[in-house]
């Protein structure tokens, strides 16, 4: 290795806290009923970041009376 190599590698090492750039990688969504009057729904996004590989997920959830009105989110679910 030259000199010239080290003095690179060295100046690209201190330590920085990544600025995450998070990109979508999956989806995965499901629903069941937890009860006879209630229905549950899922959804989960995975993310990574594309600097460090970092992962993330954002998961959010929704339950309510099978005949009640549902969020898009919940559609998108249910009839896929
Ligand atoms: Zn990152």
């Amino acid at each position: 290795m030259s000199d010239h190599t080290t003095t690179l590698l060295v100046a690209q090492t201190p330590y920085k806290p990544c600025e995450h750039k998070f990109v979508f990688m999956r989806h995965e969504g499901f629903y069941y009923q937890a009860g006879r009057y209630e229905d549950k729904y899922v959804s989960t996004d995975y993310f990574f970041c594309e600097k460090c590989l970092e992962n993330k997920e954002v998961t959010k959830q929704h339950s309510g009376h099978p005949d009640a009105d549902i969020p898009n989110w919940c559609k998108v679910i249910r009839y896929k």
